[in-house]
This record gives C-alpha cells, structure tokens and sequence, in this order.
C-alpha cells in the first residue's frame, strides 16, 4: 500500500491528513485482520520516526526517507523517485503481490513500481484535478497529464460510489483497467447512536442547539458557507462547533477570513474552533450535534458525513459527489444546491422546529450508516485483488 503524501498514523483533520489517513488505515486493518499481509509505505514526515512500525498482526507501516522533512505539498513531487528507489529496494527482501496506490502522487511511484517489478497497480485516487476544477479549485495542469497516464496503466481503478464513477468516466473517459466501487467503512464500535445530553455535558456544551462542522479547513471545505448559515439560521440561542484544523497553501490565510467573518457578524460567543480530536473522539462531537453541516465544493465520499449518519445525526451537505450517496434527501438529512447558506439555515430549522421530524431522520440516518463497514470494502478489495493477479497486466497506454 502506498501512502506517499501523508501517514495513516498521522493525526486526521488538519494540514494534509483528512479522510485518505483514515480510508488506508481502517481498511489495511481490516485487509489485515482478514489475513492478507500489508506493508504500508508512507514518507518519513519528521525526525524520530522509526523505519518501521508493527502497528498490529499482518501490518507494518514503513517511514521511507525521502527529502527534508518539512517539504510542501507543492515539493513532494520532486522526491517522489527517492521514495521509489526505496520502496523497490526494500520489495526484494518483502515482495509484493499488488500495488495499491493512495492519490496522484503515490499512483507516480505505483506507476514506476508495476513497470519494474511486473505486479498489477491498483489506484486509489481520492481526489482528481478534474474534478477539483469543476468546483472551482483547478490544479496544476501537469497534475492531471499525470493521473491520466496512471489511469492509462492501472490494472484496477477504485472509487467510493456510482457518483463518483460516472464523474470519473465523463471527465477521464473509460479506463483500460477494471474500475471497482468499494465504498469506505465506518467503525460502528465508536460512530453508533448515542446520548444527545451525555455527550454534550462531557463537552461541556450548554443546551441550546449545535451545530456541528468536521474536517480540513481549506476553502474547497466551506467553513465560512457554515458560519454565514449560523448568521441565517435565525436562532440566538444555536452555536456551531467547527472541528479541524488549518490545511492546504491557503489554509491559514483561510482561517483568517473565516474568524473575520465570525466577527463581522458578532457570532463570535457562538462559534467555536477546536482543534483536531483523535478520531475516535468525534463520535462525541457528532452525538452532542443537531445537525452536521457538510458544506464542500467537491468531495470524492465524504467520511464526516457517513460518521455522523451512522451516530444517528441528520446531515445538511452540498448537493455533490459522495455525498450525494451518503444523505438521502429529505430522509436521512438534506441536499443543498449550490452551497447556499439560507438553504443550509432553512432545513436547519426545520430540524429544530420538528423533533419528531429530526428523530425520524436521524434513525434513518443511522440505518444508512450502517450498510458501510470497512470489513465489507476489504472484502471487495481481496477480491479486487485476486482479480488482477489473475489476469495479464493492463499494457501502458
Ligand atoms: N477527522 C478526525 N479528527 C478531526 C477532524 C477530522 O479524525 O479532528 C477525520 C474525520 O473523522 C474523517 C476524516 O478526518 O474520517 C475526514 O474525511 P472526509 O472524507 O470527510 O474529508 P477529506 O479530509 O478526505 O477531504
């Protein structure tokens, strides 16, 4: 498996860590527990890192040396021939069946290590640039000349839902390769239904309604869409908890705009940063919650929105991507077009209006939280797996 950017033992939520640490590490634990032996390769991101961790039976995450420390995103290509160069070394003395590769970057390495060691890639993309471009957050062109000559050699392309497949089919046409749905998990041992009170005392929220943002914030994330829908909700008493921390180039310029807008409409006293929980946490956050607001430009799936489903909380989200398949309109939570804050606010309200109507949503979000488990996507992918090394290699396109 290779996890070239960013660690899946890295904190998730902030700088480059988001759904992508958490995707690779439940699902190797869980291809892991099912027996297959997995070597995650990410690079070495800081000093006292040792080479390698046996994070449980059948898992070791190896830290690959490869350029300074504190490279930014933008530099991370440049090195990624020494990452390479390693992971081929190191494949000698543990060879491998597949490579898996975890977004662009890693699918460059995957790309050289399937033409030297003659083993299938199997990609993972996350993100693309297309994509990315059609919600108005472009990327490099070079960036995507390089996800389409991964896709031109990958023997099989994974994505998360049927949205995300037609959105790859109609803007990087049909791949050679095998393209496998295998939709995220959830851990249900900590993302369940839960007591509303409980989690809000041990939080220590007061009563009034809260509404909830997780993830990076970057502008594709639409923290400041969730405070101008605090501004619109109309309600004194309601406050908004956003969890996560700065992410990306224009992360911390972000942030700033966003405590600025906080302050230009005297929300101050009712929004509420904190910094990013341990994973496991959030499932605290997520129960003292009325609503979780999902306001993105794109989302390839979208775990926040999943996770808070699966705690039993409706969800408001941009009408997009992922999460399209993970809220059901006007059963589990709501679809917005375009981001509109006012729409946000609007079905808000109707939840805080109507706790009949809420309870009702949120145990039919629940029951859509729990058709996803991480041991059903291992499944798929073991099969995925035995697929391709059963079959003759997809030729370079
Ligand atoms: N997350 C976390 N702690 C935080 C904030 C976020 O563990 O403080 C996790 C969150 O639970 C989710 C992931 O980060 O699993 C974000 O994934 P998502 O798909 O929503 O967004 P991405 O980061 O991939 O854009």
């Amino acid at each position: 498996m290779l996890s070239y950017h960013t660690s899946p033992l890295a904190q998730p939520g902030v700088g480059d860590s988001g759904g992508m640490n958490v995707y690779v590490r439940e699902l190797v634990a869980a291809l892991a527990h099912a027996g297959v032996e997995c070597t995650t390769y990410t690079r070495e991101w800081r000093s006292g890192l040792p080479r390698e961790i046996h994070v449980e039976p059948n898992h070791t995450v190896v830290h690959v040396p490869a350029g300074a420390f504190d490279l930014r995103k933008e530099e991370l290509e440049g090195v990624v021939p020494q990452f390479t160069d390693f992971v081929l070394d190191d494949l000698r003395r543990r060879p491998a069946d597949v490579v898996h590769a975890n977004y662009w970057l890693s699918g460059i390495a995957g790309h050289s290590i399937k033409h030297e060691v003659g083993i299938p890639l199997v990609s993972t993309f996350h993100t693309l640039a297309r994509v990315k471009a059609e919600g108005g957050d472009p990327e490099p062109e070079r960036r995507e000349r390089i996800e389409a000559s991964i896709i031109g050699c990958a023997d099989a392309i994974c994505v998360s839902c049927d949205e995300e497949e037609d959105q790859f089919r109609r803007l990087y046409g049909d791949p050679p390769g095998a393209m496998e749905i295998v939709a995220p998990g959830v851990e249900h041992a900590f993302f369940t239904p839960g007591d509303r009170r409980g989690a809000r005392q041990a939080l220590g929220m007061g009563d009034g309604p809260v509404l909830l943002f997780v993830g990076r914030i970057q502008p594709l994330k639409g923290v400041d869409v969730a405070v101008r829908a605090l501004a619109a909700l109309g309600r004194p008493d309601a406050s908004l908890y956003v969890v996560g921390g700065s992410s990306g180039a224009d992360g911390d310029a972000y942030v700033d705009s966003v405590h600025e807008l906080v302050n230009q409409f005297g929300l101050r006293d009712r929004v509420h940063f904190v910094p990013p929980q341990a994973h496991h946490i959030l499932s605290s956050y997520y129960r003292a919650a009325d609503a979780v607001w999902v306001p993105s430009r794109s989302e390839s799936f979208g775990l926040v929105a999943l996770e808070a489903a699966a705690c039993g909380i409706p969800v408001v989200a941009n009408a997009v991507g992922g999460l399209l398949s993970l809220v059901d309109h006007d059963r589990t939570g709501f679809l917005v077009a375009d981001r509109d804050p006012e729409l946000f606010a609007r079905h808000t309200r109707e939840l805080l209006d109507n706790s009949d109507r809420a309870r009702a949503m949120g145990t039919a979000a629940a029951e859509l939280g729990r058709r996803y488990t991480w041991s059903f996507a291992a499944a798929r992918l073991r099969r995925l797996y035995t697929d391709v090394t059963s079959r003759s290699l997809v030729n370079c396109s």
